[in-house]
């Protein structure tokens, strides 16, 4: 081929961060292949879709089999009866967003992914350490990206005070990946008087926002004003147990102005819908019932983090998260470097975590656990940690 590449995937690392785990778990794996590996790195779920859930897709195959219920295409932007769905989820939050607003989605990565999309190159803000899909999509468009750093001294959680008046696009997620980190309402807050001052666009990422219950904001428009100067992205996958299911969706509001036109001509052209299954999957989820048996998984998972926690507390561990959030972000014990506990854990313990410097320059010392692995598997990881560290 004598084509010309987009140069720029040459500026993003060649490997993503969790095929370098699993290539070194493998490694371990062929090496000692009578030692059993838990694995509390990768943030997927465990436990399986919920009843109500399975009923409903149940329901919509049968559909799908009947030439009078059938359907084919499904409305770029969602059903209605999902779009609603989500609109009453935000009410129950007390949040008034508008079902034309939202826009339903194969889940919260590949929208965080297009939606640059709408942009010449502009200046982005990304906190560090973070999910690496923002500065991924950004570098691969070519664009330049300012990093803010997160750290012990602002609790992971970085402001906007001292930044230039430059309007930017602005990547927050709370609770963070991978920090566990929730932002409270005074903290962003000074986001959203900060993008309103400068004319910049905050872009939520709302994924984890189902763990919250402390009160702290779950969508970005629980502040006044975000309305015109934010979009929220939000997923099913850690909520409803989704990851292999997709589906997620993206709020744009019409405050927003040229944007929200600009989006549904982006998703209109390149976008052909979630199944019809999957949508009436997500309804269900969203359901009263629904909404139920999720926070009970959601609870089950949480119950692993206080366990995880527990440990961190007796071992004098410096960490974050894991109450809000099903990932605990810890300081590697001695100064040790993340690779470096990364391997110490598998070979010693053969317990798989995530090492921080994948998140970002700002990770590196630090390590993330999840508690998204089963009941059992957690107890062995921190009994076999317990004696480790
Ligand atoms: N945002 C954050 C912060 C995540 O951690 C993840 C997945 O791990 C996603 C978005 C992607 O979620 P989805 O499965 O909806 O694509």
């Amino acid at each position: 081929m004598k084509l010309q590449l987009n140069d720029n995937f040459a500026r993003i690392k060649p490997s993503y961060l969790f095929s370098d785990v699993a290539k070194r778990v493998r490694a371990y794996s062929e090496a000692h292949p009578d030692k059993k590996i838990l694995r509390l790195g990768i943030g997927d779920v465990t436990l399986p879709l919920t009843p109500t859930v399975i009923r409903a897709m149940h329901k919509a195959t049968d559909e799908m089999a009947n030439a009078a219920t059938f359907r084919g295409y499904a409305p770029e932007y969602g059903y209605d009866f999902l779009r609603e769905a989500i609109a009453r989820h935000y009410e129950q939050l007390g949040i008034s967003v508008d079902a034309g607003d939202v826009f339903v989605s194969d889940g919260a990565k590949s929208d965080l992914g297009n939606f640059v999309d709408l942009f010449a190159d502009v200046p982005v803000l990304v906190p560090d350490p973070v999910y690496p899909v923002y500065v991924d999509s950004n570098l691969m468009a070519g664009r330049e990206i300012e990093y803010i750093e997160g750290n012990e001294a602002n609790g992971f959680l970085p402001s906007p005070a001292g930044l230039s008046d430059v309007p930017r696009l602005i990547y927050i997620c709370s609770p963070n990946n991978p920090t566990g980190a929730v932002y409270s309402k005074r903290g962003l807050t000074e986001w959203v008087e900060f993008a309103l001052r400068t004319g910049s666009l905050i872009l939520y990422d709302a994924a984890y926002e189902a763990f919250i219950a402390d009160g702290s904001p779950c969508s970005i428009y629980a502040i006044k004003g975000a309305v015109k100067c934010a979009v929220e992205f939000c997923s099913l996958s850690k909520t409803a147990g989704f990851t292999g299911t997709r589906c997620g969706w993206t709020v744009v509001p019409a405050a927003l102005g040229a944007v929200k036109p600009m989006w549904e001509r982006r998703q209109a052209t390149k976008f052909n819908g979630v199944p019809y299954v999957v949508q009436r999957a997500a309804e269900a989820a969203l359901s009263w019932e629904g909404t139920k048996e999720c926070m009970e998984n959601i609870a089950y998972y949480k119950e692993n983090a206080a366990r995880i926690a527990d440990l961190l507390t007796r071992k004098g561990i410096p960490f974050t998260g894991g109450t809000a959030s099903p990932y605990l972000w810890l300081k590697c014990p001695g100064g040790m470097g993340s690779w470096e506990f990364f391997d110490k854990l598998l070979n010693e313990a053969q317990v798989v975590g995530t090492p921080g410097a994948g998140f970002g320059r700002a990770g590196e010392g630090y390590f993330r656990l999840t508690a998204f692995g089963s009941r059992a598997a957690t107890r062995e990881a921190v009994e076999r940690l317990d004696k480790l560290l």
